[in-house]
């Protein structure tokens, strides 16, 4: 089976038009931001009729992404459980979609240098979380997968991932590229495809140059693309990879053809 390209829509934009853009520019599937402004659960459940009218036209099914801000990790257990919940509502918005899969971010505000002493804490706060989530999600027949983020090696990185993933029964890996070059450059990457090789379901792709996530188009950061094809090419690769490049969808489109291009060579 090839591998299928999708595009995020922006959470900030009408989603309708967004979907429609992206079926225009030819990508395979839409990967819908749950997300507040504009796409929280509740504006996607008004929409629903409208949105899964627009889903069918593409040829591969959607796939549903949340905010990289929700804090699993939280100790303050009221906003935990908060969470928690959200994360069920946003489940029930993507499951009304008829999307099979969603993801959650790796993700806690004190997951800082500052906070070093807490992270043992933290982390337990969001494998408990993340059990009670994949619990419910597959109760509705709906796979999460964790996304790594970008942060520094030196603060947090694959490993307390690892941890997380093999602590979570059923959860799924869905690795950003960006992300992990972030992390730890080109190493990180390679390390994040091959430990994570039979659990990952999903990528993203977006370039940058080492030190934050600037989700520019490919060839504009230091990313070596050759190089992630290869890895890519030798895992068998062949489930979704959606483009992360935020300046616009016509420069992510480019980025598609550009990346296709190289996995062809
Ligand atoms: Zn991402």
């Amino acid at each position: 089976m090839p591998i299928k390209f999708g595009l995020l829509t922006n959470p900030s934009h009408n989603i309708l038009e967004e979907i429609k853009l992206i079926h225009k520019l030819g990508f395979d599937y839409v990967e819908v931001g749950i997300e507040l402004p504009r796409s929280a659960p509740e504006i996607i459940l008004k929409k629903k009729i409208s949105i899964l009218k627009l889903i069918k036209n593409f040829n591969s099914p959607a796939l549903a992404h949340t905010a990289w801000w929700i804090d699993f990790g939280t100790g303050y257990e009221p906003v935990r459980r908060g969470w928690v919940e959200e994360a069920k509502i946003s489940i029930d918005a993507a499951k009304a979609l008829g999307i099979k899969t969603i993801n959650f971010h790796f993700y806690s505000i004190g997951l800082t240098n500052e906070y070093k002493k807490y992270h043992k804490q933290i982390i337990s706060n969001i494998i408990a979380s993340l059990r009670e989530v994949v619990n419910y999600a597959g109760s509705k027949k709906v796979t999460v997968m964790l996304e790594n983020s970008p942060t520094k090696r030196a603060v947090v990185g694959i490993k307390e991932y690892k941890f997380v993933l093999d602590s979570v029964d059923k959860l799924k890996a869905h690795i950003d590229i960006g992300h992990a070059f972030v992390e730890n450059g080109m190493k990180g990457i390679k390390e994040y495809l091959f430990t994570f090789k039979s659990k990952i379901k999903h990528i993203h792709i977006s370039d940058n140059n080492g030190e934050r996530d600037d989700h520019i188009p490919l060839g504009k950061g230091k990313i070596d693309f050759k190089k992630v094809a290869n890895s890519l090419k030798l895992m068998n690769y062949d489930k979704t990879i959606t483009f992360e490049v935020f300046t616009s969808k016509e420069d992510a489109e480019e980025s598609m053809v550009k990346f296709k291009k190289i996995l062809s060579e």
